[in-house]
C-alpha cells in the first residue's frame, strides 16, 4: 500500500498515511487541528518519467520507484 503524504495548509503540518489507490485522492484530516489536508506528491511513486507534460496524478503514469504501471505494487 502506498503512503501518502499530505500537508495541511492551516498549521503546516505534514504528515503521511497508508492508503489504498482508490482513496488516494480522498482528502485526509490534519491530526493536530483537524482542517483539511492536501495530498502533496510524495518523493516515490509521483512523478511521471514520461516527457509528456504529463504532471498529474497517479493513474496512468509509471511509477518513479519500481516502473510499475501502478504504485500499488510499490512495497515500500
Ligand atoms: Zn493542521
Amino acid at each position: 500500500m502506498p503512503i501518502y503524504e499530505y500537508v495541511c495548509p492551516k498549521c503546516d503540518l505534514k504528515f503521511d498515511q497508508l492508503r489504498r489507490l482508490s482513496q488516494a485522492d480522498e482528502e485526509a484530516s490534519c491530526p493536530r487541528c483537524q482542517n483539511t489536508a492536501k495530498r502533496v506528491l510524495s518523493t516515490f511513486c509521483s512523478f511521471s518519467k514520461d516527457e509528456s507534460g504529463l504532471t498529474s496524478s497517479i493513474g496512468g503514469s509509471s511509477c518513479a520507484s519500481c516502473s510499475a504501471a501502478s504504485c500499488d505494487s510499490c512495497d515500500l
